[in-house]
């Protein structure tokens, strides 16, 4: 029997990298899962992925900026498969930036994907999750979100911040509800995110950075995500769980 046998997930950003992972894994996991993305070719390859593979999937258009198409997604796990037990969201964007050469531009469209994204997804699965007799939400953040990153885009660590904290905060509202809902930290993750971002670092110093000598794959943090939304982690909410090879540890 898989780890999420019978529950129905929702996945932002799960067209490729982490999101991408970690829908396949909860697939096998057991749980049907929606895929929502921006990036519709791509989502919909790791639909026919999941079913291929016999596991049961739907991708979906979803911006995660945009209550109405959080509405329509949440409306959709619920008419097809019945309900929705899990929300991850970990749709997010990034770039290396300094405090001064930041543009308010730039400062508002970070925070509106990564931060307020959040906030919409989880707004959006709460009621369906009372519906459900409980549910876990697992948000992505980042180590920016813990520590200054000297390149990461400050608007990047800000939104992260607010994963963090606003996790902790509708732990703590929806305990009563049986929503649990946590945090996750990744450290460097080998996706197309860290990949675009090789300047001002290159991969290489990246990895030479991490205790354990390597950089994180999209596995490594599917599988903490999978410990958080999965019920082994029924008495776990409000908590952080760092995914980062030991960088935050030094
Ligand atoms: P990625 O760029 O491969 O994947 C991000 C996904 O989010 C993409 O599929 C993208 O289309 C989607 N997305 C972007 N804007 C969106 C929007 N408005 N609506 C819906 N989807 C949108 O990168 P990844 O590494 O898989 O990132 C996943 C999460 O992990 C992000 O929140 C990221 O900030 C976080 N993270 C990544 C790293 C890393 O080193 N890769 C480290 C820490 C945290």
């Amino acid at each position: 029997m898989g780890r999420l046998e019978g529950k129905v997930a929702l996945i932002s950003g799960g067209a490729r990298g982490q999101g991408a992972f970690e829908a396949m894994l909860f697939a096998q996991e057991g749980a049907k899962v929606v895929i929502g993305d921006i990036l519709d070719e791509e989502g919909g390859k790791v639909e026919t992925q999941i079913l291929e593979t016999g596991g049961e999937a739907t991708y979906v258009h979803l911006d995660v900026t945009q209550n109405d198409q959080w509405q329509n997604a949440v409306e959709l796990a619920e008419r097809k498969y019945g309900k929705l037990d899990i929300l991850v969201n970990n749709a997010g964007i990034t770039q290396s930036d300094f405090v001064e050469s930041l543009s308010e531009a730039d400062w508002d469209r970070i925070l509106e994907i990564n931060a307020k994204g959040v906030f919409l997804g989880t707004k959006q699965a709460i009621p369906a999750m009372k519906r459900a007799g409980g549910g876990s939400i697992v948000n992505t953040s980042s180590i920016a979100g813990i520590v200054g990153r000297f390149h990461s885009s400050p608007a990047y660590s800000a939104s992260k911040g607010a994963v963090r904290v606003f996790s902790k905060a509708t732990a703590v509202q929806y305990a009563a509800d049986k929503i649990r809902c946590n945090s996750v930290h990744p450290g460097p993750i080998d996706t197309e995110m860290l990949r675009r971002l090789d300047a001002p670092i290159s991969l290489e110093d990246r990895r030479a950075a991490v205790p354990l000598g390597r950089l994180g794959t999209a596995t490594d943090v599917a599988y903490g995500v999978l410990y958080l939304a999965s019920d082994e982690a029924s008495f776990v909410t409000g908590s952080e769980l760092v995914i980062d090879g030991g960088i935050t540890a030094q």
